[in-house]
């Protein structure tokens, strides 16, 4: 059995066209999946019974199994979602009218090993396949706390989108089609750690979908402490990519910066930064450290966060202090999946058929 949601509209049409209809019920079903957001092919009342049979024979509906769904005193909704092979997923909802932005996560597990970040201990599980990226977005439309409002989508959850390539291009493939989930690419960020490959070529493919880019250091020694994936692609790599990459008319870079007690926070950095972003359409954001369970380290005082941004705000650049939402509920990079799946050591380790769940 294939999961129907990995499946872009034209290799639909060919799957459909092979199992002997005609193309354009690939269309319908389309609609049937990612407008109508059904969870059975019986709903799918414009489709023959006799091939809705087929269809439930051939392929899989949805490609995660909802497992929980936790509120935060802010708001926030974090989904925690099963996969075929028992792994745990995690998307964050953050509710900021008129924007509500569904943080997504692109593998299980990250191999990228950032030092401040809690799904880095996992290390790569596997990468998701298209279906399970998507899935993320249906699956949370069903919820009736968030009730179908999702405005932005953010490549920010588990794992380092850009290292899973090909399937987040189909995926954003789905996702933009007027026939799929139908949202404006500029209303995608697809954050990377800096893989720079494969960040020149996602500026080659023409997307206009927006980038972040989590920068967090303004020395190759502290990068190299703070992303080992520095060490490959170092700084002034990165930010000549950053300078090379086609923005959309209006639109800058956002550069992530966590801030990180006596690591990355002093007066000296902060004007690094200003340097290292000078002529970049960029705005930053400064988040200070949310520590979690096994980290050393802390976040600043406040005014030594205040102090950072106001040496950006003399020299003209745009600065936000954003806070982790749904710190209650462990809603900072993969801290929920992370306890989760330390609790459910059964629920984080293969054993299942893969067919299903
Ligand atoms: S911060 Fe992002 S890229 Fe780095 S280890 Fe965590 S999930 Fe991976």
């Amino acid at each position: 059995m294939e999961y129907i949601k990995n499946l872009e509209l034209e290799k639909l049409e060919k799957k459909i066209e092979e199992l002997g209809e005609p193309a354009f019920r690939a269309r319908q079903i389309f609609k049937w999946l990612y407008q109508k957001n059904v969870s059975a092919f019986s709903e799918m009342t414009d489709i023959p019974k006799k091939f809705r049979a087929i269809l439930d024979n051939t392929f899989h509906i949805d490609s995660l199994k909802l497992l929980e769904e936790i509120t935060s005193s802010d708001g926030s909704v974090k989904f925690l979602f099963g996969t075929r092979d028992h792994y745990v997923i995690e998307s964050v909802w953050i509710p900021d009218p008129p924007r509500y932005t569904l943080c997504v996560s692109s593998q299980v597990g990250c191999a990228m090993d950032c030092a401040f970040c809690a799904t880095a201990k996992l290390g790569l599980k596997r990468n998701l396949d298209p279906g399970e990226i998507v899935d993320q977005i249906c699956l949370a439309r069903r919820s009736q706390v968030i009730r179908n409002k999702i405005t932005n989508l953010v490549f920010m959850g588990m794992g380092e989108p850009l290292a899973n390539f090909e399937n987040l291009i189909a995926a954003i493939g789905i996702i933009t089609q007027n026939l799929g989930l139908q949202f404006s690419s500029r209303r995608i960020t697809v954050s990377t750690a800096g893989l720079v490959p494969k960040l020149e070529k996602l500026g080659e493919m023409g997307l206009q979908v927006n980038l972040a880019v989590s920068l967090n250091a303004t020395t190759d020694e502290t990068r190299n402490f703070l992303m080992p994936i520095n060490k490959k692609y170092p700084l002034k790599e990165l930010i000549k990519a950053c300078r090379e990459f086609p923005l959309p008319k209006r639109k800058r870079i956002t550069f992530e910066y966590i801030l990180i007690e006596g690591v990355n926070d002093s007066l000296e950095d902060a004007k690094r930064l200003v340097n290292i972003l000078k002529g970049q359409r960029a705005k930053v954001n400064l988040i200070p450290f949310n520590p979690h369970p096994g980290t050393k380290f802390r976040r600043p005082e406040e005014e030594k966060i205040l102090r950072f941004q106001k040496v950006l705000f003399e020299n003209n650049m745009t600065a936000i202090i954003r806070d982790s939402r749904g710190e209650d509920i462990g809603a900072a990079c993969g801290q929920l999946g992370l306890s989760y799946l330390m609790k459910n050591k059964e629920v984080s380790k293969h054993g299942a058929s893969g067919t299903g769940f």
